[in-house]
C-alpha cells in the first residue's frame, strides 16, 4: 500500500458541562487527509482549501507525523494532501480533524492497527502543537464518531455512544476576527477556582447529556447543555450571544452552547426543519447586531473512515 485517504468530521467540543471530556463529531463538516510514501525523507505538506499552514511543523498533519515517525522509527519520507473542509478558529475542530485523519492514515498505511488511546494519544500530539493544549476531546470525536467522551483515567479511554436518530444541530459562525478567541486566550480567562454550588450542578448537566444520549432523547440532552463555570466567561467574547441564545430558543431550539472555544455556536433541534428555522432566527439575530455569520445544519457524524 502506498497510499491511503481518509475522512475526519470537524466535532463540536464540551457540550457546555462536559469541558475538555465531551465532544460530538459534526457529519456536515469535514477534512480528507492522503497520506502517500515519498521517495525522499522529508515529510512535504500540500493543503487545498482553507490558508493554513504548509510547513510541517506548524501544520498538525506534520506534527503528528513526525510523533508517529519518531515512535516507530520509521524513516520513509511522507507527502500529505490536505483538502480543508472546516473552517479553521472557528471552535469546529478543524485542526483536531486533520489531526485525526493523519493520525488514522498513518495506521492503516504502516499497518500498525492503533488502539483507541494511542490513536487519540498520536493525534493530540498535532493539538498540543496547535493551540498549546492536547484537545482530546476534539480528536476523539473525530476519530470514532458519535458522543465521544474522553477520560483521562487512568486508564486513559474513550466511550462513543450513537446519537439518536431525531439530533439535528443548528450550527452559526459569526464571521469575526477575534484574536482573543483563539484557543490559547480562550483557556487564559479560565477560572482557577470553582464555586462549589456551580459544580454540583454542572455536574447534574453534564450527566443529564449522557443519560440523554444514552436514552436517545434529544430533549433530556438538549437541557443537560447548561455551563455554569465556563461559558459565562467565554460568552463574553462573542458579541451577539445573549441575543443568539435568546432566538435560538424561540425558534424551538432544545439546547444551546459555544461550539468547542467559540465563536461558532450551537444548538440542539429534534426535527430537521426546526433546525433549520433555528439557524436562519441565530444568523438573524447575528444581523441584527450588525455581524455577518456562516452556518450549517448537520447531524452528528461518524468517525474518520478510508475513503480509498
Ligand atoms: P478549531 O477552533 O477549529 O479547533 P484551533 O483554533 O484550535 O481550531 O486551531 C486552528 C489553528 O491551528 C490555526 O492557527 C491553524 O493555522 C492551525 N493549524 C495547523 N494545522 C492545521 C490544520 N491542518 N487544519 C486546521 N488548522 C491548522
Amino acid at each position: 500500500m502506498q497510499s491511503v485517504s481518509v475522512r475526519a468530521h470537524g466535532s463540536s467540543a464540551n457540550l457546555g458541562p462536559g469541558f475538555d471530556c465531551f465532544a460530538i463529531a459534526l457529519d456536515a463538516v469535514y477534512d480528507e487527509v492522503t497520506v502517500s510514501l515519498a521517495d525522499t525523507n522529508e515529510i512535504e505538506i500540500n493543503v487545498i482549501g482553507d490558508n493554513v499552514p504548509e510547513d510541517p511543523r506548524k501544520n498538525v498533519a506534520g506534527v503528528v507525523a513526525m510523533e508517529f515517525s519518531r515512535n516507530h522509527g520509521i524513516t520513509t519520507g511522507l507527502k500529505i494532501r490536505i483538502a480543508k473542509g472546516i473552517k479553521p478558529g472557528y471552535g469546529l475542530g478543524s485542526s483536531g480533524a486533520s489531526s485525526a485523519a493523519t493520525a488514522f492514515a498513518l495506521s492503516v498505511l504502516f499497518g500498525k492497527n492503533l488502539d483507541r488511546p494511542a490513536l487519540v494519544e498520536l493525534a493530540s500530539a498535532g493539538e498540543l502543537a496547535s493551540a498549546g493544549v492536547a484537545h482530546r476531546d476534539n480528536v476523539a470525536a473525530s476519530l470514532f464518531g458519535g458522543f465521544s467522551m474522553w477520560i483521562e483515567g487512568p486508564p486513559k479511554r474513550v466511550i462513543n455512544i450513537p446519537p439518536p436518530d431525531d439530533l439535528y444541530l443548528a450550527v452559526a459562525m459569526p464571521l469575526i476576527e477575534i484574536p482573543t478567541m483563539k484557543t490559547m486566550y480562550a483557556r487564559s480567562v479560565l477560572p482557577q477556582s470553582v464555586d462549589f454550588e456551580k459544580h454540583v450542578r454542572n455536574t447534574a448537566n453534564a450527566s443529564e447529556i449522557v443519560v440523554g444520549f444514552m436514552l436517545r432523547d434529544a430533549r433530556i440532552l438538549g437541557e443537560g447543555m447548561r455551563d455554569e463555570i465556563v461559558e459565562p466567561v467565554r460568552s463574553k467574547f462573542i458579541p451577539g450571544y445573549a441575543s443568539v441564545r435568546r432566538a435560538a430558543f424561540s425558534a424551538g431550539a432544545l439546547g444551546f452552547t459555544i461550539s468547542g472555544a467559540g465563536p461558532s455556536l450551537l444548538a440542539v433541534c429534534d426535527q430537521r426543519q426546526v433546525a433549520v428555522s433555528v439557524l436562519k432566527e441565530m444568523k438573524s439575530a447575528f444581523d441584527s447586531e450588525g455581524i455577518s455569520s456562516d452556518g450549517f445544519v448537520s447531524r452528528v457524524g461518524s468517525g474518520c473512515s478510508v475513503i480509498h
